[in-house]
């Protein structure tokens, strides 16, 4: 018996579904089983040297041990709009266009607060990264799901929404390159998505921290690169990703100025910023690493990549080979659920990888592998896999 009655938000968040399978892990951990874990999207590799450098000497400056400002120092968010400016081509007002997060996960939160009401509908895709549902939750909104099919290419059909949600819409979230499945989207996906937008007064939030993680000389686009982006949605990014920053918290939402201003009313309320000495490094991070490096990251992903998909292949798992993201996201063999498939990779081959429906129930049938693991423990992984399944 609980003594205090949740919240009807908290009560609405959906339940972690696999309880049954994390608490095999955590056996098989006590047990000493050496688990190779496919489970989590957080790089392996470090933080660049000289951003490392940069928080040291940052982080010894007085100034910086008082409140940061909550919408992120000037000089963030100009290296913020000089960045995008260089890799997308996107132009960005740093003073009103740019917000500091603390990590772009929070930044589904502030919109949902922003923007809607009790009644009022998101549009999510499912699967998806689950911020975007349990944001709508905790503000209080409904959730209207988007299939994202294989046959579609993992894209949403807008034309296929029912008219009465449409009207009670006021978010639709995007994000491609995409976790879990690893589908891109192009111009002409886009150039949809703006028209529907203006057509029925809608907010689109595309996140898109896989923007500059890509293979085979593939370049993600910026939603703010398609024309008419800015004046009907944000983008969220992210340092975690590109930098290997997953533990530093630093992150932007950018893009139309009357949203970014009342995200930013919501996140003065609620917290005040990110420490300054993180925002120094992550200036190094975004100014001053070659892009010879992020290069040098991808094809380190892209090795990966190549090796996983020629052994699921191998052992007769179909999977797709992602152009970018470094996610792999594979079906299931035949009479096999998600969650028993990921519970026979657990037990046969002491690897753990994520079942897709932990992304919605449209992941159902598909397991996620994150390529976030060391190559020699990778390919130990897949000799493990091959053994197991041959
Ligand atoms: C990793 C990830 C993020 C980044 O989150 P941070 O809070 O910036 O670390 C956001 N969206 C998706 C889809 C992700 O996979």
């Amino acid at each position: 018996m609980q003594k205090y009655s949740h919240s009807g938000r908290l009560g609405q968040i959906p339940p972690y579904l696999f309880a049954e399978i994390g608490r095999k892990i955590e056996a098989a951990r006590k047990a000493g089983v050496d688990m190779i874990s496919f489970g989590i999207g957080d790089p392996d590799m470090p933080t660049p040297a000289h951003v490392v450098e940069e928080l040291g000497r940052a982080s010894r400056d007085p100034r910086n041990h008082q409140y940061p400002d909550y919408e992120g120092l000037l000089a963030f968010r100009e290296a913020v709009a000089s960045w995008y400016k260089r890799r997308h081509n996107v132009s960005l007002d740093p003073v009103s266009e740019v917000l500091a997060l603390i990590g772009s996960k929070e930044g589904s939160l502030h919109l949902s607060l922003a923007f809607v009401n009790p009644g009022d509908y998101a549009l999510v895709p499912n699967p998806c990264y689950t911020p975007y549902r349990t944001g709508t939750i905790l503000a209080n909104g409904l959730v209207h799901d988007l299939p994202l099919l294989e046959e579609n290419g993992f894209l949403p059909q807008l034309g296929k929404i029912p008219k009465e949600v449409v009207k009670k819409a006021k978010v639709l979230y995007l994000s491609y390159p995409n976790n879990p499945t690893g589908a891109v989207a192009g111009m002409e996906f886009y150039r949809e998505v703006v028209d529907f937008a203006n057509d029925n007064g809608l907010i689109v939030c595309s996140d898109n921290p896989y923007s500059e993680i890509a293979f085979d000389g593939y370049r993600p686009l910026s939603f703010l690169e398609v024309p008419g982006a800015k004046d009907v949605g944000v983008e969220f990014n992210s340092l975690s990703k590109p930098y290997n920053m997953t533990g530093w918290r630093v992150g932007m939402a950018v893009g139309n100025p009357e949203i970014i201003s009342a995200m930013a009313t919501v996140k003065n309320n609620v917290d005040s910023g990110v420490f300054n000495a993180i925002q120094y490094a992550a200036i190094a991070a975004l100014l001053r690493t070659p892009d010879s490096e992020i290069g040098r990251l991808n094809s380190v992903y892209q090795k990966r990549r190549d090796l996983v998909w020629e052994t699921l292949n191998s052992v007769g798992i179909r999977t797709g080979r992602p152009k970018a993201t470094f996610y792999m996201w594979c079906r299931v063999p035949e009479r096999h659920t998600s969650a028993s498939f990921a519970t026979l990779l657990l037990e046969k081959a002491g690897v753990v990888v994520t079942s897709g429906a932990a992304y919605g129930r449209y992941g159902e049938g598909f397991f996620r592998m994150s390529l976030t693991v060391p190559d020699a423990r990778l390919a130990e992984a897949m000799g493990r896999i091959k053994d197991a399944l041959a």
